[in-house]
């Protein structure tokens, strides 16, 4: 049996004719940018999001960075972010100029430690943000308290994240803003770049709103320097039809976590995904743990078999090239050190069968006997 990663061909194949009649329509309208489906998905995304605003830009690090410009954050200003992510989150704080302040993540939920970040606070930080890796938002009420307490700002980087709930409430509730990749491996994933940053706060939407297109609302009327970081109308067209599928995808996303868990729990060699009874995690990603000195093996096996695995992320934040400036050890952050010594991503994704995921877990058990 052969099994992807993520077989984006499946789920295109199961609603390929909205799909093909979409990107026509846009193709007859020669409706490039802007238009009435960005219209329509900034409403539609803000629903699904339970925000009252959306703008959606060019991809989910833009997301990011937009925000944090939009709310004056730069140089001078430091920004505290996991050191078990995907690059994006930093590049983002370091684009705006601004400083960025590893911090450690909890051994299980593998999100941001929040007993790490109060030490880490200073008169330069000026926001938090935390990473709903995986599918599964941070822990975010002692990461509130903390932010009021010090008056920082929340940036929510919700880009593993859509149709997660924490305490029954999505992304955007939390903080001052959320943030979306729409990248096509995403839970919500178009045909190429895309991203929107979510808020209930007027003034953050309007800035951001501004910032992606040249710094304007009407044509020519530039009110503050901006840049270009739209979402174009193709993207937006057929995230528009993908968004109607986005709950029952999640569901089966669920599901399909739900059947690993069930199936391998049994399995002394093998650290699953714990779910939380206060949070559904949108599962974007199935993480397993086994012994460092038999992860390769482990994957070089199942590659045998025919399945794809992924490591997210192979290189902790903190110890890649790019952030070798601040010179920090591996042992500094030992859990998001560890973690990418131990971990697996396995195949999830809803047109996964049942069958295929017993494959897999025969897979692993065989492995390990
Ligand atoms: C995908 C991702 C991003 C960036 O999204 P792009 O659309 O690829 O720019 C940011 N943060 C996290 C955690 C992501 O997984």
């Amino acid at each position: 049996m052969n099994i992807k990663f993520v077989d984006l061909k499946r789920q295109y194949q199961s609603i390929k004719k909205q799909i093909d009649d979409t990107i026509l329509d846009c193709l007859n309208n020669t409706a490039f940018i802007g238009g009435e489906a960005l219209v329509h998905f900034e409403k539609a995304f803000a629903e699904y999001a339970e925000c009252t605003y959306c703008v959606p830009v060019a991809n989910g690090t833009d997301a990011l960075e937009i925000t944090m410009k939009a709310m004056g954050i730069g140089t001078g200003d430091e920004v505290i972010v996991p050191a078990n992510s995907f690059v994006a989150s930093a590049e983002a704080v370091s684009n705006c100029g601004a400083q960025v302040v590893f911090c450690d993540v909890n051994p299980i939920s593998y999100n941001i430690d929040a007993n790490l970040i109060k030490p880490l606070i200073n008169t330069k930080t000026k926001a938090i943000m935390p990473v709903h890796l995986y599918g599964k938002i941070a822990n975010m009420q002692p990461i509130q308290q903390l932010a009021k307490q010090h008056q920082l700002l929340v940036i929510e980087d919700a880009s593993q994240a859509h149709g997660a709930r924490y305490h029954a409430k999505m992304s955007g509730y939390f903080g001052d803003a959320a943030t979306y990749s729409f990248y096509p491996g995403k839970n919500l994933g178009a045909y190429g770049d895309a991203g929107a940053i979510v808020t209930n706060n007027e003034q953050v939407y309007n800035t951001t709103k501004r910032i992606a297109n040249h710094g304007r609302i009407a044509k020519y009327n530039h009110e503050i320097i901006g840049r270009n970081s739209r979402m174009d109308a193709l993207q937006a067209s057929i995230l528009n039809i993908k968004l109607k599928y986005l709950d029952t995808w999640v569901k089966r996303r669920r599901s399909i976590a739900k059947m690993y868990t069930d199936l391998l729990q049994n399995n002394p060699n093998v650290q699953l995904p714990k779910d939380n009874p206060v949070d559904e995690s949108a599962y974007h990603l199935y993480v397993i743990q086994v012994e460092e000195s038999q992860r390769d093996a482990l994957q070089t096996h199942l590659k045998q078999k025919g399945i794809a695995t992924i490591i997210h992320y192979p290189i902790a934040l903190h110890q890649l090239k790019a952030y070798a400036h601040l010179q920090h050890k591996a042992m500094d952050f030992p859990v998001s050190y560890q973690s990418s010594k131990q971990i697996l991503s396995l195949p999830i994704y809803a047109e996964l069968t049942d069958e295929e995921v017993r494959y897999v877990v025969e897979a692993i058990v065989s492995f390990f006997k």
